[in-house]
């Protein structure tokens, strides 16, 4: 056979040849939505790839991006790396600090910012030594941030740079395991940590995320990009969906539940995917407002665990089934996907639901493991609990420029993921915690995803998060912070009493402690580092709780 190299050039010239006439669209605040055809965004890609030869962009140049999601981010995804640069997605919602260490590691060149970001920018503008220019790009929103001067005189406007340039005439030869992207972890340790993809990955991504058995992404979808085109490759969906030529709606600056609720429905999307903070929220809208999410075929759900209780309520409210999905910014980043298998189908509804909550079998693609303490590998038999390992075309074979992370890859060439599951006898892999978030109680490890999984079941509940709090006689015990639903009032003692017949004693959390509101991280998870700070001094009204 040829070797032929997987590259995403191929991607999106047989998108350009067969889809000109499918829709690409963007929410404007304030506006109707930006629409344009794959001919058009084809065409603009290839002026863009022009504009970036003119600004001396080279191959293997770090470009940058600093934007919410649009039909601009899409030309950047596509126009860098089939240029030979590497499409480096900078996460907006980062502090100064961590921005300023990833843009100088990685060693930017560029930087295309929306204009609504260009003060959060601003303020360390002047701390980028490899930064030479900054694009502008206008997303129609107001200015975020309230300090610094925006553009400065070598800034140049992304509007007017496309469309005085060139378009380029073909493509460079790629090598498939030339660099394609790059993105940083969010870093709950030290310094974040940078993956690169290359162009082999992506385009093995992509065709087994597209898979029936997967999302089963085709032509006739409508993709509504919600998943920050800044947090692991959007989920891929943006190449993805150009590879298929299917429809696409991009969300816009800081979209909202409402706005979501809105796309959905007005514009009739088929596929879309968030992580489940999202899903809580939009489910309340829906159900308090009445919108029409019918046209959805499914959602993917992932990021963090999906419950189970949510993932009833959008079937039976809605009639959606959702996918639920694992992985991670190192695996590009799908891991698993949650499909019953043809003979589960007739399943009574809450045993195909236990299947449903968990994360699905491996891709194919993806080889994954579970091993204990001892580095011995685990049966899958549903019980045994491990570390889970993965490897696979896809798999982050090293972080980027970073020795002092070696520790995450095993001797003989798996990855070392800081998730903690089981899998069962069908192949079922359940996350039962972050190694960091697991709660050792009496020597009894308590799954903190289970136990806020149980409690926001309860009516009353919109979001639930668990940690584990000191305890002089435990060491450690299981505090679950929990969020009423608006114009509730729960008691703690009602929490308790729904989970006592639910879980093990030793798991039962002795205290509720009732809140405004769970602390999200830059990509909408719970922020259980901040609830651990905030409850560090903990002390147990009664010590002798569960004895
Ligand atoms: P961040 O570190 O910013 O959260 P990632 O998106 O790469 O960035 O996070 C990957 C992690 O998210 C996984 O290691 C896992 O702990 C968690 N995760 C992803 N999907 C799920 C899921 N469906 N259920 C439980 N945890 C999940």
């Amino acid at each position: 056979m040829m070797s032929y190299p997987l590259t995403l050039t191929h991607f999106f010239e047989r998108s350009r040849r067969l889809f000109a006439r499918k829709t690409i669209a963007t929410r404007v605040p304030g506006g109707p939505l930006f629409r344009y055809t794959y001919g058009e965004f084809a065409e603009r890609t290839m002026r863009l790839a022009g504009a970036l030869a003119a600004l001396g962009v080279r191959r293997g140049d770090r470009v940058a991006t600093f934007g919410w999601n649009s039909h601009r981010h899409l030309e950047l995804y596509w126009a860098v790396p089939l240029s030979g640069a590497i499409l480096h997605t900078l996460n907006i919602r980062l502090s100064a600090h961590d921005l300023t260490y990833i843009i100088n590691h990685a060693g930017d060149s560029i930087i295309f910012a929306d204009a609504s970001l260009l003060p959060l920018l601003a303020a360390f503008r002047d701390a980028l030594p490899t930064v030479r220019r900054i694009v502008v790009m206008p997303d129609g929103a107001g200015a975020v941030g309230s300090s610094g001067a925006a553009a400065s005189v070598e800034d140049v406007a992304y509007e007017a740079l496309v469309a005085g340039a060139e378009p380029v005439s073909g493509w460079p030869e790629l090598r498939e395991t030339d660099a394609a992207g790059m993105c940083y972890t969010s870093g709950t340790t030290g310094h974040p940590k940078g993956v690169v993809y290359t162009h082999r990955a992506m385009f093995l991504h992509c065709l087994a995320e597209a898979m029936a058995d997967q999302f089963g992404i085709s032509e006739d979808d409508r993709i509504l990009h919600i998943v920050p085109m800044f947090h692991a490759n959007s989920w891929c969906l943006p190449f993805t969906a150009v590879m298929v030529g299917a429809d696409q709606v991009f969300a816009g600056p800081n979209p909202q539940p409402r706005d979501i609720c809105q796309l959905i429905q007005a514009e009739k999307v088929t596929f879309t995917g968030a992580v489940p903070t999202v899903w809580i929220a939009v489910k309340e809208l829906c159900e308090k407002e009445g919108f029409d999410i019918s046209s959805l075929r499914t959602i993917a759900i992932g990021g963090s665990a999906a419950p189970k209780s949510l993932q009833q309520a959008y079937a039976k409210n809605f009639g959606v089934q959702m996918s639920h999905a694992w992985g991670m910014t190192e695996m590009t980043p799908l891991g698993t996907v949650t499909r019953l298998k043809s003979y589960m189908g007739d399943w009574p509804e809450e045993k195909k639901y236990d299947v449903f909550a968990r994360v699905g079998y491996p891709s194919v693609g993806v080889d994954a493991r579970i091993v204990d303490d001892s580095g011995k590998e685990l049966a899958w038999d549903g019980v045994g609990m491990g570390e889970l390992q993965v490897r696979g075309p896809w798999v982050v074979a090293s972080y980027y420029d970073n020795a002092e992370s070696a520790d995450r890859f095993t001797a003989d060439g798996w990855f070392r993921t800081g998730d903690v599951a089981t899998i069962d006898a069908e192949g079922y892999v359940q996350i039962t915690d972050r190694t960091k978030d697991l709660i050792k109680s009496g020597g009894e490890w308590v799954s903190s995803v289970d136990v806020e999984n149980m409690i926001m079941a309860h009516p009353k509940v919109l979001e639930a998060a668990v940690i584990a709090v000191p305890h002089p006689k435990w060491v450690e015990r299981p505090l679950a912070c929990v969020v009423p639903k608006p114009g509730c009032v729960i008691e703690p003692a009602e929490i308790i009493d729904f989970l006592r017949s639910k879980l093990a004693r030793w798991a039962l959390p002795d205290e509720i402690e009732i809140i405004d509101a769970v602390p999200k991280t830059s990509v909408g998870k719970f922020d259980k580092k901040v609830l651990r700070e905030r409850y560090k001094n903990w002390k147990p009204r009664d010590a002798t709780a569960n004895a």
